[in-house]
């Protein structure tokens, strides 16, 4: 895919991987304001949490390297096409940050690892992305990167972007659904129901995500029309395997759903990738 030379996202931090959110810093101001004006601390906490982005060992990503200018490149992607979508609706588009981390960071959701594969934390409205993510979709699952070379090597390559891709344009599906309350209503709904009915409300709730990537996608047809089905269910196969299921062997995500199968996946972002449009995206009503 086409991404280079395409505005980059300002909204991409880095996070070394020490303990994050507040900090010990944090943990004076809050005890501070409850001795001298008797704030309750956990509130000025999150206050602070909120105001800071989550955490306070974050900073602007400052290196230049291929990954993390993809990665800018592709979340500036997502904040035009969303910004023009919830514009058309009325309403106005909250940017989410993206926290690349290393080996380990704290977000309102728990700690993550490399293992947590990536994730959206609706607490504090950022995606998390760890900086082997990357690698790990090249080495493991056979995808190449963007290596110049045979015409075979750069067409895997265009397969390996989109699958790189849509697994932020994921996230940002869960951003999404969390700005339009969606959500919130699925986690409420979930409180109500058997384990097995929940896991059935996160299944829709990860193809609406997916459906959403598709009305991404849509909304960005220069990049992506060189797609055929086949390349589509390579990236969405190769994404699911690295997608945010992989949350069930981390701790963030204490849920033993999966994503749907491969089959659900593609048809879901496919009905995204035709309509353009977010109502075509309805995962709670009628079969999957
Ligand atoms: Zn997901």
């Amino acid at each position: 895919m086409k991404w280079q030379g395409g505005r980059r996202s300002t909204n991409v931090r880095m996070s070394g991987g020490k303990a994050a959110g507040g900090g010990i810093f944090g943990i004076i101001i809050g005890l501070v304001l409850w001795l001298v004006f008797g704030v309750n601390p956990m509130t000025a906490f999150q206050t602070g949490q909120s105001m800071t982005g989550g955490s306070s060992t974050t900073q602007p990503a400052n290196d230049d390297s291929r990954d993390t200018q993809f990665v800018e490149s592709v979340l500036a992607n997502t904040e035009d096409v969303w910004t023009q979508i919830f514009s058309e609706l009325g309403m106005t588009y909250k940017q989410p940050t993206l926290v690349l981390f290393n080996g380990r960071t704290n977000s309102a959701c728990g700690s993550a690892t490399s293992a947590s594969g990536p994730f959206y934390c609706p607490g504090d409205q950022q995606v998390y992305l760890d900086t082997s993510f990357f690698a790990e979709m090249r080495n493991n699952l056979g995808i190449a990167g963007d290596q110049q070379g045979s015409a075979e090597v750069e067409n895997q390559g265009k397969a390996g972007d989109f699958a790189q891709a849509y697994v932020i344009a994921h996230e940002v599906g869960h951003h999404v659904q969390t700005l339009l309350g969606i959500s919130q209503k699925v986690t409420e709904a979930r409180r109500q129901v058997n384990e097995t009915q929940a896991n059935q409300l996160s299944v829709r709730q990860e193809l609406q995500a997916d459906c959403f990537a598709g009305v991404w996608a849509n909304r960005n047809q220069q990049r992506v029309d060189y797609l055929e089905p086949g390349d589509l269910e390579e990236a969405l196969n190769a994404a699911s395997q690295i997608g945010d299921d992989r949350l069930t062997r981390g701790t963030v995500s204490p849920d033993n759903f999966t994503h749907g199968t491969s089959q659900q996946r593609v048809n879901w972002f496919t009905r995204g990738l035709q309509s353009g449009d977010i109502n075509s995206c309805d995962t709670f009503s009628g079969s999957i």
